[in-house]
């Protein structure tokens, strides 16, 4: 069985992402972390990515496409779950001239929810504990009595703007495998043993 997992910033994908590879036995393939493995290893497509990253510049499709397909490769090109891969119809054509997808789960949550869930995080510059704002007494760490933060990326503005990204990229993919009849919408907005339930319907 081959899977994508789509899923926008703060929806819980990485958790559910784990659990899907402990159950149902396939390989995670994440592109954020095989670019990273890359360019630490400085293998050839690993330089040329870093090349335009150092630029400012995205990186083309067809060397995303290049790591992917070594990844897919290594996999034995079945039983994997691709996360952070296709992000666009050209990538997405592209991966199905290479491997046949069965199922793509999107994971799906209301973006009002998910930006208050985000913008109230609170971590505690001591010891890093993370909670949301409205369990906390006076600004202090619960654990340690530490000053508690809100990151720079849980501001409001930037947590929009991600999510607006994210929606605006993710859109014709929904469309596309929704047309191939591969599309299964997972409500995102429960626990994680909730959704993972919900992930298991699909799965099987
Ligand atoms: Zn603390």
């Amino acid at each position: 069985m081959n899977i994508i997992l789509l899923g926008a910033p703060g929806a819980g994908k990485g958790t559910q992402a784990t659990r899907i590879e402990e159950n149902y036995n396939l390989k995670h393939i994440s592109t954020g972390d095989i670019f990273r493995h890359h360019m630490r290893q400085q293998t050839e497509v690993g330089m040329l990515a870093r090349s335009y990253i150092k630029k400012g510049q995205l990186v083309p499709d067809e060397v995303t496409l290049r790591i992917v397909e070594i990844a897919l490769k290594d996999a034995g090109m079945k039983d994997f779950m691709l996360d952070g891969f296709p992000r666009n119809i050209n990538q997405a054509e592209a991966l199905d001239k290479i491997v046949g997808i069965d199922k793509v789960i999107d994971i799906s949550v209301d973006f009002d929810v998910l930006t208050e869930r985000i913008c109230g995080r609170r971590n505690c510059l001591e010891c890093g504990y993370t909670t949301h704002v409205s369990q906390l007494k006076g600004g202090v760490c619960p654990k340690c009595g530490g000053e508690m933060q809100q990151r720079m990326d849980d501001k409001e503005e930037t947590v929009k703007s991600r999510l607006t990204v994210y929606s605006e990229q993710t859109a014709p993919l929904i469309e596309y495998y929704k047309s191939q009849g591969k599309l299964f919408t997972v409500d995102g907005m429960g626990t994680p043993d909730e959704v993972f339930g919900e992930v298991r319907k699909v799965l099987g």
